[in-house]
């Protein structure tokens, strides 16, 4: 007997007949003898309805209550589809964040899980009830609902798994798993069987909007075998597991792109200690993410340093270094929204060399100047201009043999 956790996303549950589609696949998971804790997330479109609601009331909404309104999209679909599995003659019982419960901190908006409780779970899941929990939810030490960042329900889902030390974290999506890049650019995109959790967080963060980072990050740590899947169909999904020698064999798996940040460059910078720290200081402070950085060698003890942060983020940012240039006396200050970071993932590129002068050499064969370039053990980055994304997405894909026909012809 397995104890299987199965979350299902925004459109796996986005109406009625969708949240009924779902409580036969757990029906069916629980009637072949499993143990099941679902996990769901709100129905599509509502936590943004919500968010709108509260950034109509308040201009800076983020706190305990908009935890607290952005929290019961949840609470509507684990009821529905606790009443719908009664329905149908099964047990089952719905849990919010504090009935499980789920400890966090006090983050509102971006709470972190500190500690989950298994036993009220586990004594249900042994009287044969079918625990239905609300994601994205959380308390924190003084009772109050905090919510664990958007998309936090794979989190939820993970951490549960690790919690309750279940066999497998079943995420269901509206896609049938990772795919070698997105295929709506490229038709040729195949479906991996498995990713390691290194390539899937370096995946996660880099723009395949699958899975919630925070979760991979989680998966890692306590081991926990995670599978991406469709809820509309049975194909087998993506394995996201622990690295093994055949993963190492496979130089490049996937290209990524993110059209979500924007470029900064600080011109004529004088060049001296502690000129990054003023820069950056300020944007940490108000909680903004650098992305890319890149600072030139020096002429004439001045440099030009270029960054990135997230588009929402941008204007913000050009503010407050607009204020710090003019005080360390910086020529000019240029940003740039109209770019797109285009990445490779592999495991084997600890192990394979030349992998980033094939990638230079794809893309100056198609006229794409490279803007930026940032690399990991795993990943190599470039930022180019927005227009060209597609363009060396495709040419990525095809120059590393990703593609469905690539692997016909290896066979
Ligand atoms: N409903 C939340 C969101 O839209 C959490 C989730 O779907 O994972 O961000
Ligand atoms: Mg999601």
């Amino acid at each position: 007997m397995s104890l299987i956790v199965q979350k299902y996303g925004g459109t796996s549950v986005g109406n009625v007949e969708r949240i009924k589609n779902v409580a036969r696949r757990v029906a069916r998971t629980f009637s072949q003898g499993n143990r099941v804790v679902v996990v769901l997330s709100a129905m599509s479109g509502e936590t943004n309805r919500l968010v709108a609601f509260t950034q109509e009331c308040s201009e800076f909404p983020i706190s305990r209550e908009y935890d607290a309104v952005i929290s019961t999209g949840e609470q509507v679909t684990i009821g529905l589809l606790a009443l719908v599995l009664k329905e149908m003659g099964y047990q089952a019982k719905s849990f919010l964040g504090h009935q499980v419960p789920i400890i966090t901190d006090s983050s509102f908006g971006s709470a972190r899980i500190e500690d989950i409780k298994p036993g009220n779970l586990m004594a249900e899941l042994d009287r044969g009830v079918i625990a239905v929990v609300a994601g994205f939810q959380g308390v924190d030490a003084d009772g109050s609902i905090t919510t664990l960042g958007r998309g936090g329900s794979d989190t939820t889902a993970v951490a549960l798994a690790a919690a309750l030390k279940a066999d497998v974290c079943e995420i269901y999506t509206d896609v049938e798993g990772v795919y070698t890049t997105d295929p709506n650019i490229c038709s040729d995109a195949r479906k991996l069987e498995r990713v390691s959790y290194d390539e899937m967080l370096e995946m996660a963060s880099l723009g395949a909007k699958v899975l919630q980072t925070r979760s991979v990050e989680f998966a890692r740590k306590y081991g926990v075998p995670v599978m991406v899947r469709s809820s509309f169909n049975d194909a087998t999904g993506t394995l996201v597991c622990k690295e093994d020698k055949e993963m190492e064999k496979v130089v490049v798996s996937g290209v990524t792109y993110n059209k979500d940040e924007a470029k900064i460059s600080v011109l004529r910078v004088p060049d001296r200690p502690g000129i990054a720290a003023l820069l950056f200081r300020p944007l940490t402070e108000a909680g903004i993410n650098v992305d890319m950085i890149v600072q030139n060698i020096s002429h004439d003890s001045q440099t030009d340093l270029t960054f990135t942060v997230t588009k929402t983020e941008f204007k913000h940012a050009m503010k407050l270094v607009k204020e710090t240039a003019g005080k360390i006396e910086a020529e000019d200050v240029i940003g740039d929204p109209n770019i797109a970071k285009v990445s490779i993932v592999g495991a084997g590129m600890r192990s394979h060399a030349g992998v980033a002068s094939r990638m230079f050499d794809v893309m100056a064969r198609e006229g794409i100047n490279i803007q930026m370039i940032s690399t990991s053990e795993i990943k190599i980055s470039c930022v180019v201009d927005v227009k060209y994304t597609e363009l060396a997405v495709r040419v990525l894909h095809e120059a590393f043999g990703l593609g469905k026909t690539d692997v016909a012809e290896e066979k």
